[in-house]
């Protein structure tokens, strides 16, 4: 028998309005010490209202927030954010501006040790150099730095990140979240971090909470969701997709690309099957559904292409390696089968 690892935080049956305004409803999610995990939907779904529920900063409509086991929120008792045991890391970084880089770090300490603690953190961080600096002369990525060791420090059993990456630029971002990945799995705590960006929660979290519009819809590691997202919404957010409408005729759906098993389906029905580009593949020799090269680019290793089929249709293909064809060429067009994604047909 395996014994679960109890939840370190706990969202059951979380509701929460702005006066008539509902943000989020009926949340659960539980995470276990040493996760990441993210909320991942468009701007406006509820991320941050959920975050700052968890921190104590909002007193939930309904449900309950559990952290270790304790009840830290509930409907008219909400436990002050500075006593729940949660480090937050907002998008602004909101370092204290009149305060050193070693002092914003060794804010939230204690006790005799708290220098050392902050500069051991400041090393870890690769900023022991600037603990005298203001913030105002560093960087964004050594402010963001600041922003994770001062939320490290005191060593929090609940991280709680708030579009940590955003104010970055692209490649700095990228850099960044592997050190921030690496920093939170040696902290041990649970961290759950808020992004619009489906790269990022992929690249960072170890389930990723997809929202709409208030809601959960589905829970998953990156593959699961990336892969078999619940619905064509999802599909999409996640990464770019080919949308092949289509129907369904003696368990199989015929599209543009070809008819594919889809045996759940009833006769008859409209579809929308999708395909994500890297789930084409560009056949030289004509095999497959025949299209017409657009516009072929290589953009770093990737070599993209738009095609359009002989309907009109339009296609996105992404591969790596191959000769790049002519643009006006003819070519094949052969869908990894495994790779479909069938969705009923929006209305
Ligand atoms: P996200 O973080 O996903 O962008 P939010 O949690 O900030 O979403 O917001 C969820 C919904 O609640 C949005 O419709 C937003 O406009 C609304 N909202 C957020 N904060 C407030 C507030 N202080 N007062 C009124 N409505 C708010």
């Amino acid at each position: 028998m395996t014994v679960a690892t109890p939840a370190m935080l706990e969202f059951d049956s979380v509701g929460h309005a702005y006066g008539s305004k509902v943000a989020v409803e009926d949340f659960s999610l539980a995470l276990v010490p040493g996760e990441v995990a993210c909320l991942l939907g468009p701007s406006g779904c509820g991320k941050s209202t959920l975050l700052r529920l968890a921190a104590g900063l909002e007193s939930p409509a309904r449900g309950r927030i559990r952290i270790d086991g304790r009840t830290v929120s509930e409907p008219g008792r909400v436990l002050a954010p500075e006593r729940r045991g949660v480090g937050l890391v907002f998008q602004d970084f909101a370092l204290f501006p009149h305060l050193s880089v070693e002092d914003n770090v060794a804010f939230g300490l204690s006790g005799a040790g708290r220098r050392e603690v902050a500069r051991a953190m400041l090393a870890r961080v690769g900023l022991v150099d600037r603990a005298r600096s203001f913030p105002h002369m560093l960087s964004g990525g050594q402010q963001q730095r600041v922003a994770l060791a001062r939320a490290l420090a005191p060593r929090p059993r609940v991280m709680l990140l708030d579009e940590p990456f955003s104010s970055l630029d692209a490649r700095l971002r990228e850099a960044l979240r592997e050190e921030t990945l690496a920093l939170l799995r040696e902290s041990g705590a649970a961290t759950l971090m808020v992004t619009h960006d489906p790269d990022e929660a992929m690249a960072l979290s170890d389930r990723i909470a997809v929202m709409r519009d208030g809601r959960l819809l589905q829970v998953g590691s990156p593959a699961d969701i990336y892969h078999r997202p619940i619905d064509a919404f999802t599909a999409a957010f996640l990464g770019e997709v080919n949308e092949l409408p289509g129907q369904v005729r003696s368990g199989r759906v015929e599209t543009v690309l070809g008819a594919f098993a889809a045996p759940a389906w009833a006769e008859g029905a409209w579809v929308t099957a999708m395909v994500r580009p890297e789930a084409v593949r560009l056949d030289l020799h004509g095999r497959g559904q025949s299209a017409t090269v657009a516009d072929a680019r290589q953009i770093g290793e990737a070599l993209v292409l738009r095609l359009v089929c002989a309907d009109g249709t339009r296609i996105r293909v992404r591969q790596i390696g191959g000769v790049v064809p002519a643009a006006g060429s003819n070519v094949g067009l052969v869908v990894d089968p495994d790779r479909l994604m069938v969705f009923p047909a929006a209305r």
